[in-house]
């Protein structure tokens, strides 16, 4: 098998409905299929042998797109991170990924072209680099056979959002890769007439297996934007007449304060988030202004995406939805011992699409898994009806006074505070009770945090000990290149004022 074969049925089947749209341009399946062989065969031509990696470590672009699959076509592995990382971050990645081609930006260049030396890099596509994404197509033939691969060959590389700590390079297999986005596109009842909108990063998980693979899967328009921005996104909703909207909670939020929504988001059908927590007060804000639900999943880059669904005929708000087919969940102590339902422990994943492992890290990846069963480092509980809520991160989850408090359910009583914007809950350490529960919070424009008035109003609503024992104002809270708060800095960064 070989999971990009799904493209020469596509251009076979469907050669001119519209694959990919960037900008004024709209590329046919039979033209993404031709461009995608030539890049295949030109690369052979340069000399990328089988399992050979190619990296990519550009924005979204329709050259991303085909180097991509062009790669594992020829039977070698797509290697993606993102290209926000500073020079470096990069340089640990391409010594540890060892590409033999790299395909990146012009601007990305320098921080990059002294890593010849070191790995075995002998060629870089970008405008000036050895060769140039028209010149690679204009070497290629029109014709390329797709290489058969074995299913657990590894077919992509992507490193890890990074938000726990330094990016890890997840293999997924063909069959990973394939199992998934089969399961992405029944859920998300998928068709030809979809038009996704693909503002998030294609080196993550999300963008480029939830968004672009399951919509090319499905024979349906992926239109590409290079990155977030809002005047851009507000613009592609019309122009293109997107149906579906993808982005994470952090992207939701700052929608949210626009006017006209519903105006804007009226050729949408389905809004969906992932990646992190999704505050219910934004959930139901977005339906409010849009009369649109947010569907939900959960999942991440070692499930090739998704583990549960929340799905449109029995939707429960706040829950990640139940266990998609592919897949089982357990939760589980610290010891591995299964829980019974209705106890919170650690979400452990097992199933066709779940990685075999992080590249060069044997240690990580011993550690990650309890026989076939990946150990998420999420805290889960299931209700009764076979609904998952997650909890925390295991590494978010605060202890003070040898109480547990869950970051993310005072962040949700936060949310709820008509003057919260956004907000972060973070333990710092702390002599007297090991962490002190924090809240780093953006307010709502024109408005500042009372600290005395906030702690009241959490004090009424959650236990002491959960209650923050300090509340402070900042303008931004760092973010991870997949739009994620990453804590860790937070905790790093900021010191907290005496209690
Ligand atoms: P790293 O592993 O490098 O620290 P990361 O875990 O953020 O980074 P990803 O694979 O992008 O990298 O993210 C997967 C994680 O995102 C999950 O383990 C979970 O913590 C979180 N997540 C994903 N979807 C959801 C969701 N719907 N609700 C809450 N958390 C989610
Ligand atoms: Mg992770």
């Amino acid at each position: 098998m070989n999971f990009a074969d799904m493209l020469d049925k596509n251009a076979h089947c469907f050669p001119d409905r519209p694959a990919i749209i960037e900008g004024d341009i709209t590329i046919s399946f039979s033209q993404l299929h031709q461009d995608v062989n030539k890049a295949a065969s030109a690369m052979v031509k340069l000399g990328l042998q089988l399992d050979d990696h190619v990296a990519l470590c550009a924005p979204n672009a329709y050259a991303w797109v085909v180097i991509y699959y062009a790669a594992i076509k020829a039977g070698a592995v797509a290697v993606t991170f993102s290209y926000l990382l500073k020079k470096g971050e990069l340089t640990k990645i391409l010594a540890d990924c060892r590409p033999k081609i790299l395909f990146t930006s012009d601007d990305k260049l320098s921080d990059m072209g002294d890593q010849r030396d070191e790995s075995h890099l002998s060629i870089v596509v970008c405008n000036n680099g050895d060769i140039s994404f028209p010149s690679l197509l204009e070497k290629g033939d029109r014709q390329f056979p797709t290489v058969n691969r074995h299913r657990d060959d590894t077919a992509a590389i992507l490193y890890t959002g990074g938000t726990t700590g330094t990016p890890k390079g997840a293999m997924l297999s063909h069959q990973n890769l394939k199992s998934s986005i089969f399961n992405i596109a029944h859920y998300e009842r998928c068709t030809m007439d979809d038009r996704a909108l693909c503002f998030l990063p294609l080196n993550h998980v999300f963008g480029q297996v939830h968004i672009m693979n399951s919509t090319i899967y499905s024979c349906g328009a992926t239109i590409l934007q290079p990155a977030f921005d809002m005047d851009q996104v507000l613009n592609a909703l019309t122009k293109y007449k997107i149906t579906k909207f993808y982005a994470v909670p952090t992207i939701y939020i700052r929608l949210l304060g626009l006017p006209d929504l519903k105006e804007t988001f009226k050729s949408i059908r389905y809004c969906f988030s992932a990646a992190a927590s999704m505050a219910l007060e934004v959930v139901q804000a977005w339906k409010e202004k849009t009369g649109l639900d947010i569907y939900e999943s959960y999942g991440m880059t070692e499930s090739a995406a998704m583990v549960t669904y929340n799905h449109f005929y029995r939707h429960k708000v706040g829950s990640v939805g139940t266990v998609v087919n592919i897949v089982e969940v357990e939760i589980r102590d610290d010891g591995g011992n299964a829980l019974p339902q209705g106890e919170k422990g650690e979400i452990c994943v097992c199933g066709p699409n779940i990685t075999k492992g992080y590249l060069n890290h044997p240690e990580e990846t011993r550690d990650a898994f309890w026989g076939d069963w990946y150990r998420t480092g999420d805290i889960g509980i299931f209700d009764e009806e076979g609904y998952l809520f997650i909890v925390d991160r295991l590494k978010d989850m605060i202890i003070t006074g040898g109480e547990n408090v869950y970051s993310r359910e005072v962040e949700e009583v936060l949310y709820t505070h008509p003057k919260v914007f956004e907000c972060a809950v973070v333990g710092l350490p702390d002599a007297e009770y090991g962490e002190r529960v924090t809240a780093y919070i953006i307010p709502q424009p024109g408005q500042h945090i009372d600290s005395v008035v906030l702690k009241a109003y959490m004090k009424e609503r959650l236990a002491s000990y959960k209650v923050p024992k300090a509340f402070i104002e900042v303008d931004e809270l760092p973010k991870s290149s997949a739009g994620k708060l990453v804590k860790r800095e937070i905790r790093n960064t900021y010191t907290a004022p005496k209690p």
